[in-house]
């Protein structure tokens, strides 16, 4: 047998370092194992995926060195690598699991299905669908599709028992049916869910193991059951464990910066990245640290892998990171490296264009524009002293402006003035005003150039993260 594996990502945001830990693992045991690595993107969810997330975690992953012997973008013989495309094979299937009598039409309105959870809630009750057009007659479905009444389609669970299933790190695990939700697999707009999409594909795409994170455990008997309903054969499941924050919750970007892009904008290396992300599951036998993408590979041994939830420590990859630049790169690739980083003519064509007016002698462009070529700032509570905006009020924009960050569809200066205009509208405050102290969090000083275009080159992720900064500065001053 071949082994298969595979990274199937949703493209609806940044890319996650999440990702790149998964994928790692997946290409490490393909690679290992002489067989093939499928990177698939799952955009089922229209409302969510977009094309600048997909081509962003393409890059990130070749950014990292990972490349995949069939993908998007690579081709390969069990294309379209890309679910949106594959509508028409879904419905197909759907349509087996109708007949064979596994899934059923749904004409549940989504009222009714609101009014359920209300009366499950408070009952203790496991939120779920509660079966009910499972009893319509065929008389009564037929009339329902005639009369155009809108559908879902569900999956049939079993009503008792459990669902036995062996994951490759943890053993057997047992899952009660009664747990188990009766997943809608065909959605309104004739699109497959998650589920439905992931099992065919898998199954199309020939995987043989699945490796992915442990919040998928749960699924995993509607997965199975799928394979079940279809006659297939199962690939071997293993649950990698969630990366976690310092305090060992989930690692989140509310806590730490979560995507790929602020990495590499920090100037991290990406085989520091990598060789950090494969000590997160997992430790070498003979202890040692650092190792490249190669030698991972070489070493790579499902049974290395431990369950305790591994903790992304930034100093400890920072520290890594600089073993990496010191001990592995001469002076010239070391140069070059920097040159890649931000002294290249992508990155600083936008900082020309901002800052030409603005100078009078080319070296005024160092003071002037540090803050492009730096990771979190120095600042202090006193730079944010201001007569006309309270520190405490401050705190708060900077706080609101964090939650607003993420809804942020594009990051553009057009999408992030907006947003200021905004939040400065429920401040009750002048623009001028209520972007000191933002002018100071991102660029280190109340004057500077411009900040929305400032702002659009730094990135979501370091702006993000300089903000979070300003306001662990503010936590103690007094207002
Ligand atoms: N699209 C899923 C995700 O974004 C894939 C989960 C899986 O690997 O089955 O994580």
């Amino acid at each position: 047998m071949t082994v298969r594996t595979r990274i199937a990502p949703s493209p609806t945001g940044d890319p996650h370092v999440g990702t790149a830990y998964v994928a790692l693992f997946n290409y490490c045991f393909a690679r290992k194992s002489g067989g093939q690595f499928i990177l698939r993107i799952e955009d089922t969810d229209m409302a969510r995926s977009n094309p600048q997330s997909q081509e962003a975690i393409l890059n990130s992953l070749r950014w990292l060195g990972l490349d995949w012997d069939e993908g998007p973008d690579v081709g390969g013989p069990h294309g379209p690598y890309q679910q949106s495309l594959r509508g028409e094979i879904y419905r197909q299937h759907v349509a087996r699991l109708l007949e064979e009598g596994h899934a059923f039409r749904c004409f549940c309105t989504s009222e009714r299905l609101a009014e359920l959870r209300k009366a499950q809630q408070p009952a203790g009750l496991r939120p779920g669908y509660d079966g009910r057009c499972l009893g319509l007659s065929q008389a009564e479905v037929e009339q329902l599709l005639r009369d155009n009444v809108p559908y879902v389609i569900r999956m049939k669970v079993p009503e008792q028992g459990v669902c036995e299933m062996t994951d490759l790190l943890r053993g057997r695990i047992e899952i009660g049916w009664d747990m188990v939700d009766m997943q809608v697999l065909l959605k309104q707009d004739g699109m497959p869910t998650y589920h439905l999409a992931n099992v065919v594909d898998d199954h199309l795409m020939g995987i043989t193991h699945v490796i992915r994170g442990e919040e998928w455990i749960n699924s995993t008997p509607k997965h199975l059951l799928l394979y079940d309903y279809f006659g297939w054969e199962k690939p071997v499941f293993c649950h990698l464990p969630l990366l976690r924050n310092p305090d060992k919750s989930k690692l989140s970007k509310r806590k730490n910066p979560t995507s790929l892009v602020y990495y590499q904008r920090m100037g991290f290396l990406p085989e520091a990245m990598l060789n950090y992300l494969g000590l997160m599951a997992w430790s070498m036998p003979e202890g040692e640290e650092k190792l490249s993408l190669a030698e991972m590979v070489e070493k790579f041994d499902l049974a290395h892998i431990s369950l305790g939830g591994p903790v992304f420590d930034i100093k400890k990859l920072s520290w890594l990171n600089g073993r990496w630049v010191r001990e592995d790169l001469s002076d010239e690739q070391y140069a070059e490296r920097v040159q890649k980083w931000a002294l290249n003519r992508e990155y600083l064509m936008p900082i020309a264009a901002l800052t030409k007016q603005r100078v009078s002698i080319l070296s005024d462009l160092g003071p002037l524009t540090a803050f492009f070529f730096s990771g979190e700032l120095p600042v202090k509570a006193a730079d944010f002293e201001d007569k006309k905006v309270p520190v405490e009020v401050s705190r708060k924009a900077f706080a609101r402006a964090l939650e607003e960050f993420d809804a942020l569809g594009c990051w553009d200066k057009q999408a992030i003035g907006a947003l200021f205009k905004q939040l400065c509208d429920e401040f009750q405050s002048k623009l001028r005003d209520f972007l000191r102290p933002f002018y100071v969090a991102i660029t280190g000083s109340p004057t500077s150039t411009p900040l929305f275009d400032s702002m659009e080159i730094l990135g979501r992720d370091l702006c993000r993260a300089r903000l979070r900064r300003a306001l662990e500065v503010l936590k103690g001053a007094n207002s």
